[in-house]
């Protein structure tokens, strides 16, 4: 295959001073200087993988800070092994960056990454570095263990069960509405809040692995709680109800909700979230919540699964009645 330009440092320059140091931990990446990854799957244990890539404009905005995007862009795959269950091992990583792109951005970009690494226990083992003429691109391939045949999926789900969903909802949209202008300050303390949760998601990585063998079904936030418990109703075969009048708010967002009910509609259909929606038995609701309260986490049942019906998911309203919303997912900006 024909190799890319260079960049200005030059690809090797760039990998042994920035990458490089991101490997130290991983014996398996062989100093990043081999043609690929070699380790062991510990026995008892399978392999959980999973990739996600993001684009300047799309997925992040072009000005974030890097360290902010390197962040995101390893929580969002970490989010992903955290609704499979899985305990995060290493990652691969594309940088797809204009040759124009500064160093200082790069030197952002590895502190985050390396920042989150110590954070979550990981390393990388390897990735690759081109350039572009278009905008920034970046991809994470996240490897994960889980002990064999326990990995949660999205389709255990079973008529009857409850759908519990992690912390609060919508946060991270009203962030990106804050940074957009969309929506006027409403504090530093709360901006920063809601800033945050969009920019630095914590993946729910205990609670995944907490609720292996408890929960039925699992699947992280990422295109919004209605889109996304809609891919466990699918998967499992059922349609699911939502009681609008349960979902977890944060106070910035209780606020909100209460000045103007779009913001409802938002914290149902808001993606970027990475709370963890379960689907679990009633039985199992006291011990799944305590569990829950130990790492300090609120899991609140926000409705149930009940037979397959037309659409995948409807709201109710604070009213009983239905709600109808305009849109089930989240559009990239
Ligand atoms: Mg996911």
């Amino acid at each position: 295959m024909p190799m890319p330009p260079s960049p200005p440092l030059g690809e090797f320059a760039r990998i042994e001073r920035y990458f490089k140091p991101l490997a130290a931990g991983m014996p398996g990446a062989l100093g990043l200087s081999d043609d690929a990854a070699v380790f062991e799957v510990p026995p008892g244990l399978q392999l959980v993988v999973t990739t996600d890539a993001m684009v300047a404009g799309r997925h992040f905005l072009a000005d974030d800070p890097p360290a902010e995007i390197a962040a995101k862009l390893l929580r969002v795959n970490l989010s992903d092994l955290a609704a499979m269950g899985a305990q995060p091992y290493g990652y691969t990583l594309v940088t797809s960056l204009p040759r124009t792109c500064p160093e200082s951005w790069l030197e952002g970009f590895v502190a985050g990454l390396a920042e989150d690494q110590a954070r979550y226990g990981i390393g990388l083992l390897g990735g690759d570095s081109v350039s572009t003429e278009g905008p920034v691109t970046l991809a994470v391939t996240a490897f994960g263990l889980v002990p064999r045949g326990l990995a949660l999926t999205r389709s255990g789900g079973q008529p009857g069960d409850l759908v519990l969903v992690s912390g609060s909802v919508g946060d991270a949209a009203a962030g990106l509405a804050l940074l957009q202008g969309r929506l006027g300050s409403l504090g530093a303390e709360d901006d920063a809040f809601l800033i945050n949760r969009l920019r630095r998601p914590e993946p729910r990585l205990s609670l995944g692995q907490a609720v292996r063998q408890q929960a039925s079904a699992a699947v992280d936030i990422s295109d919004g709680l209605v889109a996304d418990l809609g891919h466990i109703a699918e998967a499992s075969g059922c349609h699911a109800v939502i009681e609008a009048a349960r979902l977890p708010l944060s106070p910035p967002l209780r606020r909100l909700v209460a000045n103007d009910s779009v913001w409802l509609a938002t914290a149902l259909t808001g993606g970027d979230d990475y709370e963890l929606v379960l689907t679990a038995p009633p039985a199992r609701l006291a011990g799944l919540t305590a569990l829950a309260r130990t790492l300090g986490l609120a899991l609140t049942p926000v409705g149930h699964l009940s037979e397959a019906a037309g659409s995948p998911v409807s709201v109710i309203g604070a009213d009983g009645r239905p709600l109808a919303l305009a849109r089930t997912g989240w559009q990239h900006f």
